[in-house]
């Protein structure tokens, strides 16, 4: 066929009319970002202009995919400060490509000074992993987080059904954080210039953030280094 048949057969109508009707949220999110734009320019004209330039972030953010617990906002922070990655019931998975592929540009490139791995109350990956019902694909990402309940079944299994899902929050936090401190870019960088873990659980009934005990004495400490530095 000729080009110019191919013109012809085209609908002549404006470009604009082939995007699909907006529902309402959406569109209102749209409108939304333009007020908050032009709000965000008037008090700092400067803005947008530097956030353009590059970024140079304290924190790396691994956290929950839940809508509910938005990283920047509940760290009062403002866009710029915080690099984050979020997945499912922040499961921190030595082999998950996204989380190594994140926390080495951050950790070496960035050189961000604090990986924080922050769990949630009344999550529903939690809530996944203390029931027994089949999810496809999930039952696959939450293996991990299954694995825990198993090892501390005994445990767990004494608790009330939100105390065991806190507490299975919290078991996966520190499991997480033991597992991030095993990747050889934040081995390298917790040696070299002090990078920093640390776990949190968010409590969705009063936004407040709780440090959950990760800390490892110094025969641990040394032990890690020497079973997962790598030259
Ligand atoms: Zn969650």
């Amino acid at each position: 066929m000729h080009a110019s048949q191919c013109l012809l057969l085209r609908p002549s109508r404006p470009a604009d009319s082939f995007i699909l009707p907006l529902d309402d949220e959406f569109t209102s999110s749209l409108q939304a970002n333009k007020i908050w734009a032009e709000d965000i320019s008037t008090k700092d004209p400067e803005f947008f202009k530097n956030s353009a330039k590059g970024q140079s972030p304290d924190i790396l953010w691994i956290g929950c995919c839940d809508s509910r617990v938005p990283e920047t906002t509940v760290l009062g922070k403002k866009p710029g400060e915080v690099f984050v990655l979020r997945n499912i019931a922040n499961v921190i998975n030595p082999t998950d490509i996204a989380l190594l592929s994140a926390v080495e540009f951050s950790v070496k490139h960035l050189k961000i000074k604090h990986i924080v791995l922050c769990g949630h109350t009344s999550c529903g990956g939690v809530k996944a992993t203390l029931a027994n019902n089949k999810l496809d694909i999930l039952d696959v990402w939450l293996q991990p987080m299954r694995q825990i309940r198993e090892k501390h079944a005994a445990t767990l299994n004494e608790l009330s059904a939100e105390d065991k899902e806190d507490a299975l929050a919290k078991l996966n936090v520190q499991q997480g954080v033991d597992n991030l401190r095993r990747i050889p870019t934040v081995v390298d960088a917790i040696r070299d210039r002090g990078l920093k873990v640390h776990g949190l659980l968010y409590r969705l009934s009063n936004g407040h953030l709780e440090q959950i005990d990760t800390a490892e004495d110094e025969q641990a400490s040394e032990c890690r280094q020497c079973t997962f530095e790598l030259k």
